[in-house]
Parts: structure tokens; sequence; C-alpha cells
């Protein structure tokens, strides 16, 4: 067969020359099994009809003794007057002819020029046998596991003749996987108007308009709203470059980080992105710190989890990484928190020196910007309207100053009683001490 595609990108030209070549096998198993083959092969009826005359032989022979045991159902029940008598079949007696109880007396006496011999009798039912009935059993199943058996050697054929193929088998299969990963991605490019990123060995991480794909789609799906396109630019061509993302909570800072780390990725790994440009200098590891999580049963708290994966991006990642940290410090006492994040922020500007975003709620965290040549400080916008917080979702360049955690904690439904309370010890705390006041959003 011609190979299906001669013109386009040598990777697909490459993986659809796999897909021919197989007739030979596709054949075989065209004609060898049914359109729909069983899940189980123990009980037989994959082997299509046709295939093998001695098999079409045998089934007739065990379909035809199954018509007979209609037959003499029917015979039986005119010779006897019982309309109701039944032969069935159990795993225990095989076939038996069955009445209610009622009829037994009938079944046992002359004349009816037949001799039912009784089997059981269960609640209710009487079951009984006769000569032609056994007779016609013993034919049924030998012909059923004759033909068993036939179409076992038939799949021990097939099998040995798909594993000589299983070789260009997976390279077909792998190449099916290529196209349609490739398919995939861009039908979403073309759906979701995602652009072709430039991806080259600087160390530039330039988005412009990017936006999260499941997020967008999500508040789509919700009719909530349109997604709002954010820029990200960390460049230092030899410097570090990190942006320091403050804002208050459910600003989608956390959109935003996992956002552009789901650009370098589908960026490198071949794919249009969800944004209007962009420039990826090569990323040589994707590191991300979200969420919390714990690992109770290997003895890790939710924060030394955190910790262990913090360390480990400290420890990895080179100059070339992408870092996204969502949230360093939760879960222990503010200074505690702040500090480690503090230093974690210093380490990946000073020794790692790699490009990354660092979401926080410790405002505190801010001056940085001024002392360290590689970090910018970065927001997410919001508006303040009758004592309520607007979301814009956009990023901007600066800090913000407060989280509004507790306007946050009202809209999610906290008691009034509580939320009052929080404002009140909020300002009693900034009020007194101004200068260590941590963020009021912190969820820890
Ligand atoms: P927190 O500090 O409370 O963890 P956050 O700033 O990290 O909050 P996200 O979790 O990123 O906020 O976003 C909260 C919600 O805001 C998202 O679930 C999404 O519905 C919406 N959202 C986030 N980013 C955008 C955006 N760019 N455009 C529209 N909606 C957005």
């Amino acid at each position: 067969m011609a190979a299906l595609l001669v013109d386009g990108p040598d990777l697909l030209v490459e993986a659809a020359g796999e897909l021919v070549g197989h007739g030979d096998i596709v054949d075989l198993l065209d004609r060898a099994l049914v359109a729909e083959p069983p899940l189980l092969a123990r009980d037989g009826g994959f082997v299509a009809a046709g295939y093998d005359a001695e098999l079409d032989e045998t089934r007739a022979l065990r379909d035809e003794g199954r018509g007979v045991i209609a037959r003499m159902q029917a015979d039986y029940a005119a010779r006897t007057g019982i309309t109701s008598l039944k032969i069935k079949h159990n795993n225990v007696l095989g076939y038996f002819i069955e009445t209610t109880a009622a009829h037994a007396e009938k079944m046992l006496s002359p004349p009816l020029n037949e001799t039912f011999i009784h089997r059981q009798t269960t609640a209710g039912q009487v079951r009984f046998t006769t000569v032609p009935l056994n007779e016609i059993e013993t034919r049924i199943l030998n012909a059923g596991h004759h033909a068993l058996e036939i179409e076992k050697r038939h799949y021990d054929g097939l099998k040995r003749r798909i594993l000589d193929v299983a070789g260009p088998i997976g390279k077909a299969a792998r190449a099916l996987a290529e196209i349609d990963l490739a398919a995939a991605l861009a039908d979403l490019a073309a759906a979701e108007d995602w652009s072709e990123p430039v991806v080259d060995t600087s160390r530039a991480f330039l988005v412009t308009g990017g936006r999260h794909p499941v997020v967008e789609r999500a508040l789509r799906r919700q009719g909530s709203g349109p997604f709002v396109a954010n820029d990200c630019a960390l460049t230092g061509e030899d410097t570090p470059a990190i942006w320091l993302l403050t804002g208050p909570n459910m600003a989608g800072k956390s959109t935003f980080l996992r956002q552009n780390a789901l650009i370098a990725l589908l960026a490198q790994a071949g794919s249009f992105v969800p944004a209007t440009r962009a420039q990826i200098g090569l990323v040589s590891q994707l590191f991300s710190r979200v969420g919390a999580a714990d690992d109770l049963a290997r003895g890790r708290s939710t924060f030394m989890v955190e910790m262990v994966e913090t360390a480990a991006i400290l420890n990895q990642a080179d100059d070339r990484a992408l870092v996204i940290l969502d949230e360093i410090g939760r879960g222990t006492a503010t200074y505690d928190g702040l500090s480690i994040a503090w230093a974690t922020l210093e380490h990946l500007h000073e020794v790692n020196r790699c490009r990354a975003l660092f979401a926080t709620h410790y405002h505190e965290m801010t001056a940085l910007a001024g002392k360290l040549t590689g970090v910018e400080n970065a927001t997410v916008a919001v508006k303040e309207w009758e004592g309520d917080v607007i979301f814009l979702h956009e990023v901007r360049k600066g800090a913000a100053d407060r989280s509004y955690g507790v306007q946050v904690a009202r809209l999610a439904g906290l008691p009034h009683r509580v939320v009052e309370r929080a404002r009140v010890v909020l300002e009693a705390l900034e009020e007194g001490r101004p200068r260590c006041r941590r963020a009021e959003g912190a969820d820890r």
C-alpha cells in the first residue's frame, strides 16, 4: 500500500509510514475474528463463521441439538398435556424436564409411551430426565467441547502470528499515538486561538496575552465572564529573572503561575501555546511547588512536604530552570514562614540564578525588589467598591499592600460574627505591630 502521507512535517510523514504494510495480519484478523469478540476467550464464540469449515460443521451440530431439545419440549408437553412443562439446563443436572409438583403423579404414571426418570424434587418443582434427552445432551456437549477446542487452537495460532509481528505493531501503535497527539494539539490550537511560540537558546521568558487553558475553558462553560489574558516577561540574559507576585486572595496568582509553567511545557513539547505571542528560551527543568498536601503515611506533615519540595528545588534548579513557587512558608508561625520565604527567594536569586515566579502573601518581601537586581514586583489588580473587592485578574508591575483575606472570607460565607471579629482583631494587630504585619489572607 502506498504511504498515507507524503507531504508534511517529517515526524508525521515517518509516523504515517509505520501505519502501512500490515495488510496480511489485518486481513487475517478480519477473516478470523467476529466483529465484536467477547471479553473472555474461555467460552469461545470469537472465531468468525466461514473461517474454518470444521468449526462451522461442529457448531451446526451443537446448535441443531438445541433445536432438537426445543422440539422435544413441545412434544413432551403435548403428550403429557402439561403445557407448563419445560426442558431446562443447569450445571449440576445438565438438561432436565421440569414440571410443577402438582403434575408429578401424571409424569410417572402410564400410558405416556415414554419413561420419565425422576431426578430431583425442589420446593414446588419436580425434575425428570429421559433416555433420548440424555443422548441428545451428550451430542450437544460433545459438539460444544469440540467447537471450543477448535477455537482454542485458532486462538493460539493467531497469538503466534501476532507475536511474530509484535515489533511492527508496536511501532504502528506509537506512530498512531504521535499522530493522535499532533492532531489533538493542532485541533486545540485552531479552536482556542493558540499561537506558535518561538523556542530558542536565549534565556527569555516572554509571554504576551497568556491564558490558562483549563481555567479559561471552565469559565466559558460556567458562563462566568471572560478569562483575562496576562503578560509575563522574565528577562535577563545572564542574570536571574524573578517576579515576586503579591495580590489579594482569589485574585489569580496561582492561575498566573501555572499558566506560564504550562506555556513553557507546551512550547517545548512542540505545541502551539495559549497566548498571542511567546518566546521561550530553552528551559532545562521545570519545578513547581504549589498547593498543600501531606504524606502522613510516610511521616510527613503538610509543612514538611512543602519544605521537602522546596529543598529539592533549591538543591537542583540550575540557571536554565523555570521555577514556580506558590506561597512558601505557609503552615508555620508567621515569622518562621516569612524568614524561610525570604531566604528561599534570595537563594533562587543568588545561587540557582533561575527564572522564577514566586507568589506570596508576605508583603514584607516586596522590599527585596529594591535589593536584588533580578527581582521585580508584580501584583494582581483588584478594585475596592463599597467595602467589597472586585477581582480584575490583571497582572501588573508593582506590589500589593493587602490581601483582602477578611473580605474573601466573607464572600466564602463565614458567619457574620466571625468576619466582624476578624476585622477588629486585624485592625488591632496592624496598629500594634505595623512592621511585623503578616498578610491577613494567608491561609495558615
Ligand atoms: P489565593 O491567594 O486565595 O490562593 P490566588 O490569587 O492564587 O488566590 P487563583 O486561585 O489563581 O487566585 O484564582 C482564583 C479564581 O479566580 C480562579 O479559580 C478563577 O476562577 C479566577 N481567575 C484567576 N485568574 C483569572 C483570569 N486571568 N481571568 C479570569 N478569571 C481568573
